[in-house]
């Protein structure tokens, strides 16, 4: 019988997803006090989720750091459920910056400050945290594109949620973690699939969960553990993200990486080339040589490398290589 034939009832599935939960567990050294939910719905769905389980009421006060595009987006879907509040916008330096946390002018009373960890589109990434102001305030974080790329010290956040897609398994799996405490005060309105309460009170077993999905994470939890935990992950993603950084920055100008160097993302590297007209021909000649998906997000254009924690050290090598041989044949300044 494969998983996808499993009732999600039964005992075969049950140890799948506990397995699943407990190595994700130690992983990230999440405490007792945290409950951990396997959802569907993609991190789009949490945009809603988060203000509908984390305000009582709409009027509710939340603050949101917006750095890029899904800070924006959960910012936005925010507004119909809560009153957010954009406390910092990195809009108009095109999302190429976080800013000082000191400088940040929190709503007194909100119930939660808003983060995306890594901006997957900008190739924005915080390296360390804002702490809310107010004594009952969350710091919750869109950890989506890196998820389990490195180690987090949970207990810093009220609530942490996750789409699976890049890190830690297939599209289909939305992962939260929540300090268990906020469980059980969401609005009225609140959809059943949506209330945290009904899917901790069934482990994650209300309904359907996406079985095959939550099996395949639970494959990679395991092997993240075989690694040697997060702490060897991240050493490897560090080594990665500065080899492709040193060649861009090493380029004199023909790449640039338009990031702020303290908050560039260890997983999405953006890089323009000097010479806009030559993009197309990078992106035709790096797929010859099966280097696909590097075109940039529409909405900002030039190049994206996205090396998440699948991409072996040699992938990144092989773009370098093929980066300074490109530039060798195409700089003629
Ligand atoms: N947040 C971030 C940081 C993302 O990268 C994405 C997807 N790329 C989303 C949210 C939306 O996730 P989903 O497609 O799973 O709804």
């Amino acid at each position: 019988m494969s998983v996808m034939e499993m009732s999600h009832r039964g005992k075969e599935f049950l140890s799948i997803i506990q397995k699943a939960e407990s190595d994700l567990r130690s992983l990230l050294y999440i405490p007792p006090d945290y409950t951990i939910l396997f959802l569907q719905g993609g991190a789009t769905t949490q945009f809603a989720a988060a203000p509908l389980n984390l305000c009582s009421s709409p009027t509710d006060a939340v603050d949101y750091i917006v750095t890029g595009s899904w800070g924006d987006k959960a910012f936005k879907e925010a507004a119909k459920y809560c009153n957010p509040k954009s406390i910092w916008s990195g809009k108009s330096d095109k999302y190429t910056k976080i800013p000082n946390f000191d400088s940040l002018n929190q709503t007194p009373g909100a119930k939660f400050l808003h983060i995306c960890a890594n901006e997957t589109i900008h190739g924005v990434e915080f390296k360390s945290y804002p702490t809310p102001a107010g004594q009952n305030e969350v710091l919750v974080a869109d950890m989506s594109s890196n998820f389990c790329s490195k180690p987090v010290d949970v207990t810093k956040f009220g609530m942490i949620y996750a789409g699976a897609q890049k890190n830690v398994g297939p599209s289909g799996v939305t992962i939260v973690i929540i300090r268990s405490d906020l469980i059980g005060n969401a609005q009225a309105i609140t959809p059943v699939m949506l209330d945290y309460k009904i899917h901790a009170d069934n482990n994650s077993l209300y309904n359907t969960p996406p079985c095959y999905g939550i099996y395949m994470c639970g494959l990679v939890f395991e092997d993240l553990v075989e690694q040697g935990g997060l702490a060897e992950v991240e050493k490897k993603n560090v080594r990665k993200g500065s080899l492709l950084y040193d060649a861009i920055d090493g380029s004199k100008g023909f790449f640039r990486c338009p990031v702020e160097k303290s908050v560039r993302s260890l997983m999405n590297v953006p890089f323009t080339l000097a010479k806009p007209e030559l993009e197309a021909e990078f992106v035709k000649e790096a797929a010859k040589e099966k280097m696909v998906q590097l075109k940039g997000h529409r909405s900002v254009g030039g190049m994206r490398a996205s090396i998440y924690n699948a991409m072996p050290l040699a992938g990144v090598e092989k773009l370098v290589a093929f980066m300074k041989d490109f530039q060798a044949r195409h700089d003629h300044a």
